[in-house]
């Protein structure tokens, strides 16, 4: 029952609070102008902590494991498996080079509001395809872990549909049909838009860490927000670097890790502050380009040796690692 490391009291305290938060918004809609922002934090929130836990488990106990991946599913806005394919197996191998699903350079290798915003739909666009080969394979070959993704699918729609019957009950009940209206414009405030905000927010930080960065180096294949009250409140997401030197590693020794290995990264890809970054790179940079955030060292697609690579002819191979990948909270 107890976590493996203490520090993951913090991430389970915040999931006790999502519950409290969402229902007081149902209860007491007079509370969703003061709750409704915290709601879109926790998505946030809750698809760090879905990232940590899928890295390195929370509980000893795999049945823990599963309750809190399920649990999680519903306030990040997403089940939780979905990390494993395109992040955990294939993010993690390619590291935005030829072959990652999430790459940030599909397109254009420019970064400007336009493709930060719209990187969500491209990048979930192509991350379906392994997602469902994942299933299918997992329902071929291993029936106990397709049946933990199904179960995280099923609670996920099952309790978003409870809140959504609720919501309009309730209020119908109270109020006639113009209730049941409201009750429906709750349920988006309230459920939809954070869940939608909780995964558009997470392929987000995937770009933000990786455009312009040099995947072919050992120290500048990702950028880092250093900051210690955005790593306070993403539990540690910030710090990637060392993320991706060792992604066993828990979330709570990133910063001692950081601190070994900042000097050794190129000062452009480490940030101190995440709204002083994003203002400068989207809003300031269109009246001063010197705010642009230029490629540091070789581009994605600039293999060391081989020259220019077509991004579409390099296959992921995240289903072929299904079988060495399947993560301690799915089996
Ligand atoms: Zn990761």
């Amino acid at each position: 029952m107890l976590p493996k490391r203490s520090a993951d009291w913090r991430p389970i305290l915040w999931c006790a609070a999502m519950p409290v938060v969402v229902l007081a918004q149902y209860i007491r809609p007079e509370l969703l102008p003061y709750l409704c922002p915290l709601s879109f934090y926790f998505a946030m929130a809750a698809g760090t902590i879905a990232h940590n836990h899928n890295h390195v488990p929370t509980f000893e106990s795999k049945r823990m494991n599963a309750i809190f991946a399920n649990w999680v599913s519903v306030f990040y806005g997403y089940p939780t498996f979905a990390w494993v394919p395109t992040h955990n197996l294939n993010h993690h191998k390619f590291v935005n080079k030829p072959g990652d699903a999430t790459i940030t350079w599909r397109h254009s290798n420019s970064n400007n509001i336009v493709i930060a915003v719209t990187y969500f739909f491209i990048s979930a666009f192509y991350q379906a395809g392994p997602i469902n080969e994942y299933k299918a394979k997992a329902k071929e070959r291993n029936p106990k872990l397709y049946a933990t993704i199904m179960t995280q699918i099923r609670t996920w729609l099952g309790v978003n549909a409870l809140l959504l019957a609720f919501a309009v009950g309730f209020n119908y009940w109270k109020h006639g049909n113009a209730g049941a209206l409201h009750g429906l414009y709750l349920f988006v405030m309230v459920s939809a838009l954070p869940s939608l905000f909780g995964t558009w927010s997470m392929m987000w930080f995937n770009y933000m860490q990786h455009v312009h960065t040099d995947p072919w180096s050992k120290y500048n294949h990702s950028r880092n927000i250093t900051g210690y009250v955005f790593n306070f409140l993403v539990f540690n997401n910030g710090l990637h670097t060392v993320h991706h030197a060792n992604a066993g590693t828990h979330w709570s020794d990133a910063r001692a890790e950081h601190v070994k290995i900042e000097s050794l990264v190129d000062p452009r890809l480490n940030e101190r502050s995440f709204w002083w970054w994003v203002i400068r790179a989207y809003v300031l940079s269109i009246f001063i380009p010197p705010f642009r955030t230029k490629q540091v060292g070789r581009a994605p697609f600039d293999t060391p040796d081989a020259g220019v690579v077509d991004a579409a002819e390099v296959k992921t191979d995240s289903v072929e690692a299904l079988d060495a990948g399947a993560n301690a909270q799915m089996v």
